[in-house]
């Protein structure tokens, strides 16, 4: 046997004849961007969520680049964030001219530290962008709290999290803004791009609707310069089937980490801790483990698929060069990255699967760490 890193077809088969059905609706109607799907979803999101507005848009990236455009964020301007993310989180803001500050994350979550964020907050400071990495929820409380202090936006980066908590909230209903990735592998993913931005605050959300239309408003009259970045409506009706599931899918993959968590027990490998904020919904099931390129190769031969997410940390980039970061100004970061691996879970994954691959990372333990 061998075991994917996620299985795609397993959930489609799943759900085939919803989705088939929703699909041909939208082939048969012809209203391919901005029809009924895209307004549904944003409202039964919304109501998912808890927060007033949700606003669709083409990607999680996407979304992050018109919350940043929603403050005015630019030359001049930092926005602090962690290197331990997708790049996504940083390009944004580099791609409006702002400065990205990082902070170094938590040794235990790999989540940013709030207290090395509260300690960057200065005047050019416009905005924190707390990462919820794996889909296990930030320290929120301290960082909205130091934020709040001080007039700076929370943009939270819930690509990884969609229905994950904190302290029972959703994530994307703590910070000002949540931005959140439809992409295939997400949690909730569609079957192409897509992205959503949630917010309490309406007047903010208009400013969004208008940005992601080239800022036109009236049609052909541009107050502001915006992007053209909208989810269409094949991709929304693909997410209405998909959200009624999501939450039962999120349990699953608590109950497959819970299993992995009680079979790595004792195989020298650091297993994922779950905070005591809770909400954990497991995107990615991470360990620690030493030799980590060698146990990789040998889980490969296996057929086990494992990820590294992510092997440099972003203030080590090329494209970051000009921040000046050197190795040593992140030693959290850079150590889990040397070091993490993920292990395949998806829910529709059976207890076979999980043993199969657990099985084979204790071995991959015994013959390189032993
Ligand atoms: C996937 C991801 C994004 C970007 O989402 P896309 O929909 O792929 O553009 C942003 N941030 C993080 C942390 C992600 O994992």
């Amino acid at each position: 046997m061998s075991v994917k890193f996620l299985d795609l077809k397993a959930q489609y088969a799943s759900i085939k004849k919803e989705i088939d059905a929703a699909v041909a609706g939208v082939l048969d109607e012809c209203h391919f961007i901005m029809g009924p799907n895209v307004s549904a979803f944003e409202k039964e999101m919304a109501a998912h969520l808890g927060v007033r507005q949700v606003i669709t848009c083409a990607s999680g990236s996407d979304a992050l680049l018109l919350a940043l455009m929603a403050y005015d964020i630019g030359p001049g301007d930092e926005v602090i964030t962690s290197p331990f993310t997708f790049f996504a989180t940083a390009g944004a803001i580099a791609r409006l001219g702002a400065r990205t500050v990082f902070a170094d994350i938590e040794t235990d979550t790999y989540n940013i530290d709030p207290a090395a964020v509260e300690k960057l907050i200065n005047k050019k400071t416009k905005a924190v962008i707390p990462v919820h990495i794996y889909g296990q929820s930030c320290d929120m409380d301290p960082i909205v709290r130091a934020a709040g202090g001080s007039g700076v936006r929370v943009i939270e980066d819930c690509a990884q999290a969609f229905g994950a908590s904190y302290k029972g909230r959703p994530v994307a209903s703590i910070g000002d803004i949540g931005c959140i990735s439809f992409f295939p592998t997400k949690n909730l993913g569609c079957y192409g791009d897509g992205g959503a931005i949630s917010t309490n605050d309406d007047a903010l959300a208009e400013k969004i609707r208008v940005l992601k239309l080239h800022g036109s408003k009236p049609k052909y009259f541009h107050s502001m310069v915006g992007i053209n970045s909208r989810l269409d409506e094949i991709q929304a009706a693909v997410l209405r089937v998909k959200l009624k599931y999501i939450s039962g899918w999120n349990a699953r993959r608590r109950e497959i980490a819970a299993a992995y968590n009680s079979f790595l027990e004792g195989a020298g490998v650091t297993i994922p801790r779950e905070a005591a904020h809770g909400g954990h919904i497991y995107h990615q099931y991470t360990v620690r483990v030493k030799n980590r390129d060698m146990i990789l190769e040998h889980l490969k031969k296996l057929g086990v698929e494992a990820g590294v997410y992510y092997p440099l940390p972003l203030h080590l980039q090329a494209c970051f060069k000009d921040l000046a970061y050197a190795g040593g100004d992140m030693p959290v970061s850079e150590s889990v990255s040397k070091d993490i691996l993920s292990l395949p879970i998806y829910p529709e994954m059976t207890e076979g699967h999980i043993k199969e691959a657990a099985d084979a990372l204790i071995g991959a333990c015994q013959k390189y760490n032993g």
